[in-house]
């Protein structure tokens, strides 16, 4: 390929400038320019020295080559980026729609020199035996921080400092007196490598026959060189972390290597410590707390090939692996597999799109998968596979659904209905834990009657009405508004009302009902310290409280073998969200906290109170039943055309001026329908209309988004649905063209988000 002429995009991040410009590569820097580089070009009139990313080289000139600028040079501190991330990122704009920067800042890592960062690693200076008479004293008297040390330092010489206090909650003056004492000392070192630091390697353990099959099928592919993709379904404990580590240690003896998938949320010291053992230094973590030079630093370990396995968040798909050889992805139904940045790319896509540059194959994991997922296998595109069976004992428990219906006709008012009274007073006798989980994920305020279960919902859209403050209900996907009825308009109850109680309302609840019962809570506002999340659970774990009450956030992560009653409070809360998934996800939800109680050796009870004892979701996870929850909301999906069956793109505008957004969106819409009557094209582009299109695409919209208003920018949406999702990828190109036309101000633009997770 020809090296005169580059195509460079500028640095800026504006939702128009979406454009490169061509320059000349001068002749010193011809063998160095790459496509990713950033180089320092002349911009504008006055050629003021601004930085640049090289999109493609070439040696033809798109102008007059006479009046082309010249590179200037590399830009510092530059980063050879992997061709294969531009050839990405290319991909992602092109799929998702964003600007080629936006495209490019996700994958590319941020070159931030580390400096000074000093390492600091905690060393036991005693032996097991004198640990175990310090770990008495500890007991004796309480001190839970000290216990979870004495205990990792009796398996484990050397700690990382960080996790020790972050993670195990000790305070840095607590070491002080330990160092002091000489029980323990404080070691530093200059360099920053892992983020965990040394941790002694373990034998995995050896698979079941059931593993076994799984992973010798797999491999049996891979070592033909196809990148195939699979599922493996089963529940929590069913042993997938297991099948990970033997097929990443397959993949590594090939020579290749692996990314791991994890949500944030479940990334806990507990598993990584797994892959650690299994791995040692081999293995590297990256998560959002990572400081922007310390992830650089992980990018560069796996770019130079001294890692072979990166466990993270969805963005760990981007580190620069140049033999991948697998890509697994555990809990794939996870919503925060989605980004919600621009391009707003969801991770099982790309990980499929990155796989095929090298042929590597892709393992999805999950006890529930998602519809998308199941769907593919059903299509024949995945192989699946199930777990069924728990490794670590215990039975699966049993399920009980109280109808709170009938707890207010019968004068219960209390928010514990009477069945789960009961078994939580027989549970604190027995020094049994409880776990209370109110789901109230994605609750955007809709109204419902206490006393027939009647939710109020849009009359065109098949989703519940949100409540406003000025006294209306709001249809968030299509604009339906109607005054809020003074009575139920199907049994005239007054009691037609928005959901109220929060986790600091049921544990006040609990004070009242249960004052003997030590609680624990976990939600948005408990957590938001870093790492306070792991310090709760951990704190459950070590049996520090009898009762943890929290929202969707205690459904992963610890085992908690204590725990043999879950409380399930509003389990149909998250029915009535504005999205389509939100059956789904409360089947999800429902079935991985009913999941959380029987772990140990003791059976569990689990108590579901709804409204709606009969709705379908409820009753598919109160019998842990999957394949009939599939076919039943695939159906639906397959009536409304909802992904998986169809593809759907939300098409958001933004504007700091309402009028100004509502005409934007408007416009926008309108060239939607036009399109969609000539079967998914607009007469302005380069493109003929797709034969036999009509009818395929359908319009929804303009409607104000969920949250109309965010930070004095208003927002407002539109939907597209077609079974063909490359149509709704060209009708997102025609619009861009449109929007390149229209007079937006700075503070104006489009977003679009394809098969959204959150609408
Ligand atoms: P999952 O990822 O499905 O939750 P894990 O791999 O974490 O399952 O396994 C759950 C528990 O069962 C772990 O404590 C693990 O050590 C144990 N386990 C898994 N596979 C085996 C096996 N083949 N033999 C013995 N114990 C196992
Ligand atoms: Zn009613
Ligand atoms: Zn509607």
């Amino acid at each position: 390929m020809g090296r005169e002429y580059a195509n460079i995009i500028v640095d800026i991040s504006h939702e128009k400038l979406d454009k490169t410009f061509q320059y000349r590569i001068p002749e010193r820097l011809q063998d160095q320019i790459e496509p990713g580089m950033r180089v320092m070009i002349p911009f504008g009139a006055g050629n003021k020295l601004i930085q640049g990313y090289v999109m493609e080289c070439g040696d033809t000139p798109e102008y007059d080559p006479g009046k082309l600028k010249e590179i200037e040079s590399v830009a510092a501190g530059q980063v050879t980026a992997e061709s294969t991330a531009i050839r990405l990122a290319v991909w992602m704009k092109e799929q998702y729609g964003s600007t080629t920067n936006q495209a490019l800042k996700m994958v590319l890592p941020v070159k931030k020199t580390v400096k000074g960062i000093v390492k600091k690693t905690i060393v036991s200076n005693m032996d097991r035996a004198r640990w175990q008479t310090a770990l008495e004293g500890y007991e004796r008297k309480h001190q839970e921080a000290r216990i979870r040390l004495a205990k990792e330092l009796m398996e484990q010489n050397r700690l990382p400092y960080e996790l020790v206090t972050d993670k195990l909650g000790v305070s840095s003056a607590m070491l002080r007196s330990m160092e002091e004492k000489g029980q323990i000392r404080v070691e530093s070192e200059n360099q920053y490598r892992n983020p965990i630091g040394d941790i002694r390697r373990e034998e995995p353990l050896a698979l079941s026959s059931e593993q076994q099959a799984i992973v010798d099928d797999i491999m049996s592919h891979r070592r033909k060189g196809h990148g195939r993709k699979y599922l493996i379904q089963g529940i929590t404990g069913s042993g997938k972390t297991l099948v990970y580590i033997h097929l990443i240690r397959q993949v590594i003896e090939m020579g290749q290597q692996a990314i791991v998938l994890i949500p944030e949320i479940a990334l806990t010291y507990q598993t990584v410590l797994r892959f650690y053992k299994a791995f040692g230094d081999r293995v590297t973590v990256v998560n959002s707390r990572l400081s922007p030079g310390e992830k650089y630093d992980q990018f560069m370990r796996a770019k130079q090939g001294e890692v072979d396995v990166v466990i993270g968040p969805r963005s760990a798909l981007f580190v620069p692996f140049e033999r991948l050889g697998m890509i697994i992805m555990d809990e794939e139904h996870e919503g925060s597999y989605k980004s919600e940045t621009m391009p707003k790319y969801h991770a099982r896509e790309v990980a499929f799109e990155l796989a095929s540059y090298y042929n590597a194959s892709v393992v999805l994991g999950s006890a529930t998968p998602s519809l998308e997922a199941n769907y593919l296998c059903e299509q024949g595109q995945m192989t699946k596979y199930r777990l069924t069976r728990r490794l670590t004992g215990g039975t699966l428990p049993e399920v009980h659904i109280a109808d709170m219906r009938r707890e207010l006709k019968e004068g219960n008012r209390s928010i514990f209905s009477r069945q789960l009274h009961e078994m939580m007073e027989e549970r604190l006798r027995r020094k049994e834990q409880i776990i209370l989980f109110l789901n109230r994920r994605g609750y955007s305020g809709f109204v419902s009657c206490r006393t027939c279960g009647e939710v109020m919902q849009c009359p065109h859209c098949d989703v519940s009405l949100s409540e406003h403050r000025n006294g209306t209900l709001v249809c968030h996907y299509c604009g339906y508004t109607i005054r809020k009825p003074e009575t139920c308009p199907s049994c005239n109850s007054r009691y037609l009302m928005g959901f109220k109680a929060g986790t600091q309302q049921i544990e006040e609840a609990l004070w009242r009902e249960f004052p003997e019962g030590k609680t624990l809570r976990m939600d948005a506002d408990t957590t938001r310290q870093k790492d306070s999340y792991e310090e709760i659970l951990s704190a459950f774990a070590n049996r520090e409280a009898d009762i943890l009450i929290g929202t969707q956030m205690i459904v992963k992560g610890h085992d908690f073998p204590g725990v043999t009653l879950v409380g399930i409070l509003a389990a149909d809360l998250s029915l009535h969200v504005n999205d389509f998934r939100a059956g789904e996800r409360t089947f999800q939800l429902l079935t991985q906290a009913a999941g959380r109680a029987g772990r140990g050796q003791l059976p569990g009870d689990v108590v579901i109170q709804t409204y709606q004892p009969e709705d379908m979701y409820i009753q598919y996870a109160s019998r842990q039943d999957y394949d009939g929850f599939y076919r039943e909301e695939l159906e639906y999906r397959e009536l409304m055309e909802y992904p998986p069956v169809a593809h759907m793109m939300c098409v958001q505008a933004f504007a700091t001026e309402e009028r100004r957004g509502l005409g934007l969106i408007t416009k926008l819409t309108k060239e939607l329908r036009i399109a969609a009557k000539q079967g998914g094209s607009l007469p302005t582009g380069e493109r003929k209309p797709e034969p036999g299109g009509a009818g395929t695409v359908s319009v929804i919209g303009p409607a104000p988004a969920g949250v109309g208003k965010v930070k004095d920018v208003y927002r407002f949406v539109s939907y597209v649905k077609s079974p063909d999702r490359q149509v709704l990828v060209r009708l997102k190109d025609d619009l861009e063209r449109v929007i390149r036309e229209l007079p937006l101000t700075d503070r104006e633009y489009v977003q679009f988000d394809f098969d959204p997770m959150n609408i």
